[in-house]
């Protein structure tokens, strides 16, 4: 029950994942219960501001997977889950989803990119294209001549060549075997909205002379790009040539999780982001600072975000590369990533009304989790009766042993 899907097995590239995670030390656990919290409170913001109903329902609404309406609280190994709750699948909107979806992700392209590297010995590049402009401008619109750019420098004959002529593109001369692109994007608080690409270019060999006519040829043509569209990158910007030394990198590079730098001072006040005092901040800092100040000068920009980036694809593979590098390996969509349950013992049950009581106490549905893991099944009882709140002990509840 609970909807888990038995996938393959999983090597997990970066630090991201929180699921099916055995956390090997203690450091190591008590990091993963700080960045659990963090995504909680995150997306309790989230539900204040959302044009977006399926977030305000995510770990809010139960969705029938456990009986009588109520969610549960699962241990798989040493790590607690709650199950029971809908999922939104937001990779942009949500912060405990993104956590999710782009830690599947992220080992999904660590792996692809390993059977490209090491087991058919091919290179691949990172490339970051991005674009200056100035303050004001629409998300969407950026958005699209972001993915015009890409566009531009994927067609016409310096590309593909001239096949009438016999003469090659750069396709072929550079061995391009084909890409793994995502969209992201930052707010700064001086020009607004900053999106840019992260390409993993794979190339099934390497030869220098090729790929300094490519690096040339892309700057000089993802410039004109966005000069010709009002958006003209800086010196210090525009096309980014990084080469990948491990899998796991291209993994990260692509899926990692949004979340900033974590350079929002605790001494934040009301104004700042007005006052310009950030810099660029990523989309779930904007949550972080609205949680923090109440500054409703974030308010229009969250909502001018969630409709830039409804239903736009984050994560994009060319053509046929996935069977390729994959096999069959079945694609999971964002949506049945982030509703995956991984499944464990169930500890306790909770009814309607003791989830509402959670609900209105901010950070306590990831504190239930972190009790459970630290002070076991007595500490959470504990815990649970203290807050007053109502619970039916589940069927895998520890046990006196004898
Ligand atoms: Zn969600």
């Amino acid at each position: 029950r609970g909807g888990l899907v038995a996938g393959p097995p999983r090597y997990y590239a970066n630090n991201v994942s929180h699921i099916q995670e055995n956390a090997s030390s203690e450091a190591e656990s008590d990091e993963r219960k700080v960045r659990r919290a963090k995504r909680f409170s995150l997306r309790e913001v989230a539900w204040t501001i959302t044009t977006l109903d399926r977030i305000r329902k995510c770990g809010r609404t139960t969705n029938g997977n456990v009986a009588d309406g109520m969610a549960a609280v699962v241990m798989n190994g040493d790590v607690a889950h709650w199950a029971g709750f809908c999922t939104c699948g937001s990779i942009w909107g949500c912060p405990v989803c993104a956590a999710k979806i782009r830690a599947g992700r992220a080992d999904e392209i660590a792996r692809a990119v390993a059977n490209h590297m090491v087991r058919d010995g091919g290179t691949a590049w990172m490339v970051t294209l991005t674009a200056r402009h100035k303050k004001h401008h629409d998300l969407a619109p950026l958005f699209d001549a972001v993915a015009n750019g890409w566009r531009k420098l994927m067609s016409g004959r310096a590309w593909a060549g001239d096949p009438k002529r016999g003469q090659l593109g750069e396709r072929d001369l550079l061995g391009v075997r084909g890409n793994i692109r995502s969209m992201e994007v930052t707010y700064g608080s001086r020009n607004g909205w900053h999106p840019h690409l992260h390409v993993v270019l794979l190339l099934n060999r390497e030869d220098p002379l090729e790929l300094a006519n490519a690096i040339v040829r892309w700057d000089r043509v993802w410039r004109a790009w966005m000069k010709k569209h009002g958006f003209e990158p800086s010196k210090e910007h525009g096309v980014n040539w990084t080469k990948v030394t491990a899998p796991e990198e291209a993994g990260e590079y692509i899926a990692k999780v949004q979340e900033g730098k974590g350079h929002l001072g605790s001494e934040l006040a009301r104004g700042d982001l007005k006052a310009g005092r950030f810099g660029t901040l990523a989309p779930f800092e904007l949550l972080d600072y609205f949680g923090r100040t109440g500054d409703m000068a974030v308010v229009p920009i969250w909502h001018e975000y969630e409709k830039g980036t409804f239903r736009r694809r984050a994560i994009t593979w060319s053509r046929g590369l996935r069977a390729q590098l994959l096999g069959d390996e079945a694609e999971l969509s964002d949506e049945e990533l982030a509703a995956e349950e991984v499944g464990g013992e169930t500890w306790a049950l909770m009814p309607a009304e003791s989830l509402k009581a959670i609900r209105r106490i901010p950070g306590l549905q990831a504190r239930i989790l972190d009790t459970a893991e630290t002070g076991g099944f007595v500490e959470l009882v504990n815990l649970l009766t203290a807050y007053h709140l109502a619970f039916e002990i589940g069927p895998d509840a520890p046990k006196a042993d004898g």
